[in-house]
């Protein structure tokens, strides 16, 4: 099994070289050259747990790690870190399921993939031989940020830096940071939005003395983001995992197809999906759903991406993107491993805002359908939900619900459906309160205490904890000095600006 790279097909690499580049030099996305095919092995499927299943579907892609070592990644990250046996729960209900995927320590789907991603790298580290440090340097809009701090946290021989704008994260989500505790880890608030703190970051890793300085010392700069084989790798597992429990719960027949709603940001979530059906898995479509923030839906409507417009600040902040830049393996993959026309698009996207593809590539996108769902759709299907099943769903997961109806309406496709639930109503509790018929508090404990009476449902661990929790970062820098910080953290003098 090689990866090769989106804008350069010539290049062949292992995966735990990927993993530890996570970006190719070209500017591409790694990508496996093949596939697996899982589909003769369903009946054996059934009877994996999720960690046998982890390591059964890993192996394939990551050959050089022994059936040891992947197990030994699984356990380290799904064994203790999750609230339920098998870290996921799926619901049932008439003829959709709803996928649970915030069981983890942050409550969002992020989890799945951050809580073995560090596992996969340290790994990694020891196949390549690769003996310097490595620092991770993330900005977050929120979910990343805090699942990627635990996932790494007291990890040997990788430290990790996170940074949120002050004025863009929920005040849960400033909280759950603040009070991160791990030897290696560090945190702070940026002064400005979202793209404030992703263009500090970004300064970093592209200020080539810098990085050198730091190489010189024994330590590489490294990301976590969504666009790393790392992530994307682990998010298959949980489509064939749901598949095989609605074999198990006799749900649907082996060898059923059945259709995934996602509710779709960065496009990494949606592509492990149709990974899995390149697999075999039996998906019949993959509805890609967006919230206001819809350039997904045009793009699979009308064959033309077009990030020219503003971005919508809504009550899905994790899906408030206008670059989904996973999209990309998928352009790879439809045109064939064609990486020059893959680099053309691209280039595109950078000086005009857009591109388009023509019919004939477009008829290849047959398995997806897209919809999208604006605020109002959203609160009622946090309420239709609530009224007709008595569940409680959190914003990302309703704006999938509600273009799962238009789905339904658009298509009168009566397959069944599994919708994947990204994040604990916990999580949001303000905006789904208030879509409940509730006032909601100023205190957002309160609107916490207010949805575990609704749902009767237990508040997570995680939320409960921190309301006691002490604050150990309490840093906010200006965008224009955060090398200093990282220089700080990394304990390195000077910050490289004597070279
Ligand atoms: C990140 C995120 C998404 C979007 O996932 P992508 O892989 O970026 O498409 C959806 N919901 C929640 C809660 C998220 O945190």
């Amino acid at each position: 099994m090689k990866y090769t790279s989106t804008r350069n097909n010539k290049i062949s690499i292992n995966a735990s070289e990927a993993i530890l580049k996570g970006l190719s030099e070209d500017g591409g996305l790694f990508v496996p050259i093949e596939y697996p095919d899982i589909y003769n092995s369903l009946n054996d499927i059934k009877e994996m747990n999720y960690t046998d299943l982890s390591t059964f579907i890993l192996k394939y892609f990551i050959p050089e790690f022994t059936e040891t070592e992947i197990h030994n990644c699984a356990i380290n990250a799904y064994k203790n870190n999750f609230n339920c046996t098998n870290c996921v729960e799926v619901r049932n209900f008439d003829n959709i399921s709803f996928l649970e995927l915030f069981h983890g320590p942050t409550l969002a789907f992020k989890d799945m993939a951050l809580t073995i991603m560090p596992h996969l790298m340290n790994q990694s580290k020891e196949t390549c031989k690769f003996s310097s440090d490595i620092a991770i340097l993330t900005a977050t809009s929120g979910d990343t940020g805090k699942a990627a701090l635990e996932g790494f946290k007291n990890i040997d021989g990788i430290k990790i830096a996170v940074f949120f704008p002050e004025n863009g994260v929920s005040e849960i989500q400033k909280l759950q940071m603040r009070t991160q505790t791990g030897n290696n880890v560090y945190v702070s608030g940026i002064y400005g939005n979202f793209d404030d703190a992703q263009n500090a970051v970004k300064t970093i890793f592209s200020d080539r003395n810098y990085n050198k300085y730091l190489n010189s010392s024994g330590t590489y700069l490294s990301s976590a983001n969504s666009i790393n084989l790392g992530r994307l790798l682990p998010q298959i597992i949980y489509y064939i995992y749901s598949y095989a429990e609605l074999l198990r719960k006799n749900i649907i027949n082996c060898g059923e197809k059945i259709n995934f709603v996602v509710p779709t940001g960065n496009f990494g979530d949606i592509l492990a999906g149709y990974y899995a059906k390149k697999m075999g898995l039996p998906i019949n479509k993959l509805i890609c759903a967006s919230n206001d923030n819809n350039v997904l839906y045009d793009f699979f409507n009308t064959g033309i991406y077009d990030k020219n417009r503003d971005l919508i600040l809504t009550e899905s902040p994790s899906m408030d993107i206008l670059i989904s830049s996973n999209l990309e393996r998928l352009l790879f993959d439809i045109y064939d491993g064609d990486s020059e026309k893959v680099s053309d698009l691209i280039n595109s996207l950078y000086s005009n805002g857009k591109y388009s593809i023509p019919e004939y590539i477009q008829k290849k996108l047959n398995c997806f359908k897209a919809e999208y769902a604006d605020s109002s759709d959203v609160k009622k299907s946090i309420y239709d939900v609530y009224a007709k099943y008595g569940y409680v769903i959190d914003t990302h997961t309703a704006v999938a619900y509600s273009c799962y109806q238009k789905y339904i309406k658009n298509s009168n496709d009566d397959t069944k459906a599994i919708i994947l639930s990204t994040a604990s109503p916990y999580k949001f509790a303000s905006s789904v309160v208030s879509a409940l018929g509730y006032n909601p508090s100023k205190n957002e404990f309160d609107d916490i205490d207010l949805i575990s009476k609704i749902s009767k449902s237990e508040i997570p661990e995680s939320i409960q904890k921190l309301k006691t929790a002490d604050i150990i970062h309490k840093d906010i820098y200006s965008k224009h000095n955060i090398k200093d910080a990282v220089s700080k953290f990394l304990d390195i003098r000077n910050g490289g600006d004597l070279i």
